[in-house]
């Protein structure tokens, strides 16, 4: 794991879009995950500054979001669809096809809607860069503690934290969805590459225990620990609680002076 650590939410934001538009100017046909939440709408913002200011071009980039909650419309005020289009891709030139979020209302047989989900992501190629937040319980999507680490897309039913965590987002009174669909823990583990982006102090004790502590289901980010190519970008409060801080610093200093030497 490669762990960065930012000053502040700003410095975050700027870096995660960094990496995600340097992968596509690599890669103009990038496979992207996406994640939805408050902590990447910072870097969205950049993602949309630099497509207006340094023609960083999303055009053929395709999308993959982790989740949606399970039983919202599109069109609901609160669905990851309505997140993504307001915040992201009403902004900037993504090909309405190209864009994959799953679908809350999917009818009939879930595990087989769920299945798809997965083929989609296979044919088009397997997920090159996919973004994650973290939430307090240590989740990544709703893989919510006992997700197995081998699972793949599913119905999850969301921990009452979760709810607790989500419930400022919708209206007073409005019911609250119970479960989500979610890529799994499978699912996400077999991207190229993953940025995890966590900011806060209420996120301190979970970004510790899934860096630091041992591998298991009840942190399910822990399970990146297994994968071999992780980037964490944490500010200071959320970073608070690692015990290998110095470490971390130092490590991202000397590997950039070995890329700064070796060009
Ligand atoms: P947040 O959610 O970015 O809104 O804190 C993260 C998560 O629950 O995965």
């Amino acid at each position: 794991m490669f762990v960065i650590l930012s000053k502040g939410y700003s410095e975050l934001s700027q870096q995660s879009a960094g990496i995600v538009s340097g992968a596509i100017r690599k890669r103009p046909d990038l496979r992207l995950g996406l994640a939805t939440g408050t902590t990447p709408l910072g870097m969205y913002r950049e993602l949309v500054r630099m497509h207006r200011e340094e023609d960083l071009d999303f055009s053929r980039v395709v999308t993959f979001n982790l989740d949606e909650y399970l039983g919202l419309a599109a069109d609901h005020p609160q669905s990851a669809h309505t997140f993504m289009q307001s915040n992201f891709f009403d902004y900037v030139n993504i090909a309405p096809e190209n864009i994959h979020i799953p679908d809350g209302t999917a009818l009939g047989d879930l595990d087989q809607y769920c299945a798809e989900y997965e083929a989609t992501i296979q044919r088009a190629g397997g997920i090159d860069l996919q973004i994650l937040g973290i939430g307090r319980n240590g989740h990544i999507g709703f893989n919510e503690p006992s997700s197995s680490l081998a699972s793949r897309t599913r119905i999850k039913t969301l921990t009452s934290q979760t709810l607790e965590d989500n419930r400022r987002l919708f209206q007073e009174g409005q019911p609250m969805p119970e479960a989500a669909i979610t890529m799994g823990i499978g699912t996400i583990v077999d991207a190229r590459k993953i940025l995890l982006l966590a900011s806060g102090t209420s996120k301190a004790r979970a970004l510790a225990r899934a860096i630091e502590g041992p591998v298991t289901a009840f942190v399910t980010a822990s399970a990146l620990q297994l994968h071999r190519d992780v980037t964490i970008l944490a500010d200071e409060q959320a970073a608070s609680e690692l015990s290998e801080s110095e470490y971390y610093r130092r490590d991202f200093e000397v590997d950039s002076r070995l890329r700064r030497a070796a060009k």
